[in-house]
């Protein structure tokens, strides 16, 4: 039978092919930078000049990279899939809208975003911005940070997510690690709920035990099968089956 309601996960690894690096490569972008140094609170407000020149480096490789064939493939779904299909995203990077995805949660937020911490406003700042930047919205300094969730915050959207995962009956999760919670968890959530679980990434991640069915390999290969197998109906969902 034909899945009626989709949730597909993703996390850094449908990016990594674009030149985006995950949190897990080697020599990469994350053994340069500790995360306590860079993606907390705290951090920002010890040290808010180097938080920002974090991000407004990163926003730049962003603009220089182009989504692949799996953000692809992920657009395609939602647009030819005779049901609903829910994107939620742990990435910050905007690769799944600028690939076509309209019905899509940025659960950590987004990296083209500026949020201005006195009076809330969010608006889209592709360029750099400066501890002493004034907020367009309320003309106060000081008070610009990325529209990122960084570790010890609470991830958005969060009571849409665990709605959508009680009623799908499929969950997808591509490209990521298991270990960031509480996506890390949603598995757990939408396989109780009776949804069939498919993981596909490029190794198992620490929650594979809990999926019924794997593909492992590169993104940009096995979404565009994925995906083609799902417009086709030819993937069995036999939920009985142990993993
Ligand atoms: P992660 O780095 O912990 O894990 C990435 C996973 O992707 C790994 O399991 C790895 O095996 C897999 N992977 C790597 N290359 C792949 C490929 N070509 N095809 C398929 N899979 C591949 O990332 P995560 O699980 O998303 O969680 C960590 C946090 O990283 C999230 O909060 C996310 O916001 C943040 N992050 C985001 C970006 C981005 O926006 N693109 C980049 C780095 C980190």
């Amino acid at each position: 039978m034909r899945p009626k309601n989709i949730v597909i996960l993703t996390g850094a690894g449908i990016s990594a092919e674009s030149g985006i690096q995950t949190f897990r490569d080697k020599g990469g972008l994350w053994e340069k930078y500790r995360l306590e140094d860079v993606a907390t609170p705290q951090a920002f407000r010890k040290n808010p000049a180097f938080v920002l020149d974090f991000y407004n480096k990163r926003k730049k490789d962003l603009l220089k990279v182009e989504p692949n064939a799996a953000h692809f493939a992920l657009a395609r779904l939602e647009k030819e899939y005779p049901g609903k299909v829910l994107l939620v995203t742990q990435n910050v990077d905007d690769l799944h809208e600028r690939a076509g995805s309209k019905n899509l949660i940025h659960m950590h937020g987004e990296l083209l975003k500026v949020r201005c911490e006195h009076c809330g406003a969010i608006f889209r700042e592709e360029g750099d911005i400066f501890v002493d930047n004034p907020c367009p919205s309320c003309g106060k300094s000081g008070g610009l940070r990325p529209h990122v969730v960084w570790f010890g915050e609470t991830p958005l959207f969060l009571e849409k997510i665990y709605s959508a995962l009680n009623e799908c009956d499929l969950f997808v999760a591509i490209g990521t690690s298991g270990t960031v919670y509480p996506a890390a968890g949603f598995v757990v959530v939408a396989r109780k709920a009776g949804a069939y679980c498919v993981e596909l990434n490029l190794e198992p991640s620490a929650m594979a035990d809990y999926f019924h069915e794997h593909h492992y390999g590169p993104a940009t290969k096995i979404v565009p099968t994925f995906v083609e197998k799902l417009l086709q109906t030819k993937i069995s969902f036999d939920t009985e089956k142990s993993p």
